[in-house]
C-alpha cells in the first residue's frame, strides 16, 4: 500500500464510527473498526465483513476495544469509567478484550487497540502493580494471536505512558498516537509528545481539538473540532510523522456518532484536507 493510505473510524454495529457504508462512499482504502458487541463477534459475523470489505477494497487496519460502562460524559467520569484501570470491572474487561483480539485475528488483522483509562500516577500502589501484570497477562494472549496491541494517547502525559510501557516490558505493546486527544485531555502538547513517543506509535488518528481555558485544563474537556479547524496543526502533525518515518494510515476519527449528517460531511472535508496534505508534502 502506498504510504499515508486515509481511514476513517468505523463500526459494524451502533458505535462510535461511520458504517462501512461510509467509508465506501468516501472511498477511502482502510478502516479502523470499533469492535462489535459480544453478540457480534462471531466467525459468521467476521466473514460477513470482511467480504463486504474486500468488496470495497478496504482493509482493516486495526480492531479498537471498548466497554460496556464506559462513559466519556467528562474527565471524572472517563478515569472513573474508562479501560482497564477501574479495578472492579478489570477482570471481566481484560476477559472481553481478549475474546476480542481472538475476533480480530478471524479479520486477519494484526493489531488491537484501547484506551487502558486513566494509569494510576502512584506506580508503587496495588492498583498499578496489577494493571501491568493484567496489561502483560493480555499482550501474551494477543501475541498469541500474532498481534500487537495499541493504546490509544491522551489520558497520560507522554512521561507517564512511557513510564508505564516501560514498566509492562512487552515487545508487542505500541502506541496508537491521537494528537487531539493530548488537547482534550490537557496531558501536553501533541507535537512534542509525538515525538517523544514517536519510535512506539504503530497507528495514528487523524482529530483535531481546541484546547480548554488554562484554568480548567486537565479538568475539563477542550473542545472536538472539525480536522483542521483546531489547535493540533495537521500539516505540523503531518511533516512530524514523516520525520519519525511513519507512513502507515492516517485513520480519521469525528467523534460525534449523535449527528451523523454532519459527521459524515466532516469526515469527507477531512478526506480532502488530508488528500491534499500528503500530495504537498510527499510530492515536494
Ligand atoms: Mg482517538
Amino acid at each position: 500500500m502506498p504510504p499515508w493510505p486515509i481511514g476513517v473510524f468505523a463500526s459494524i454495529d451502533a458505535g462510535l464510527g461511520v458504517h462501512l457504508d461510509v467509508a465506501r462512499e468516501l472511498k477511502v482504502p482502510t478502516i479502523q473498526l470499533h469492535a462489535p458487541h459480544a453478540a457480534t463477534r462471531n466467525a459468521t459475523a467476521a466473514q460477513a465483513f470482511l467480504k463486504k470489505c474486500e468488496e470495497a477494497a478496504i482493509t482493516v487496519t486495526a480492531v479498537f476495544g471498548g466497554f460496556e460502562g464506559e462513559s466519556y460524559a467528562d474527565i471524572a467520569t472517563s478515569a472513573r469509567t474508562v479501560g482497564l484501570v477501574p479495578e472492579e470491572t478489570r477482570a471481566a474487561r481484560v476477559q472481553e478484550m481478549k475474546e476480542i483480539s481472538d475476533f480480530t485475528r478471524l479479520l486477519h488483522c494484526p493489531t488491537v487497540a484501547l484506551h487502558i483509562g486513566f494509569v494510576p500516577h502512584d506506580t508503587a500502589s496495588a492498583s498499578y502493580t496489577d494493571l501491568i501484570a493484567t496489561t502483560r497477562d493480555l499482550l501474551d494472549h494477543i501475541a498469541a494471536n500474532g498481534q500487537q496491541l495499541n493504546l490509544e494517547t491522551g489520558q497520560e502525559s507522554a512521561d507517564h505512558l512511557l513510564h508505564f510501557m516501560g514498566d509492562v516490558g512487552r515487545n508487542n505493546l505500541f502506541i496508537n498516537f491521537d494528537p487531539a486527544n493530548m488537547i482534550l485531555y490537557g496531558t501536553g502538547e501533541p507535537i512534542a509528545a509525538l515525538k517523544q513517543v514517536g519510535h512506539f506509535v504503530r497507528s495514528i488518528h487523524c482529530k483535531d481539538a481546541k484546547w480548554a481555558a488554562p484554568e480548567v485544563r486537565g479538568t475539563s474537556w477542550g473542545q472536538e473540532v472539525p480536522l483542521g479547524d483546531g489547535d493540533v496543526g495537521m500539516e505540523t502533525y503531518l511533516r512530524t510523522l514523516l520525520a519519525l518515518g511513519y507512513t502507515g494510515p492516517l485513520t480519521i476519527e469525528r467523534e460525534i456518532a449523535q449527528d451523523p449528517e454532519r459527521q459524515k460531511t466532516d469526515i469527507g472535508h477531512a478526506v480532502r484536507l488530508l488528500t491534499q496534505l500528503r500530495a504537498k508534502i510527499l510530492d515536494s
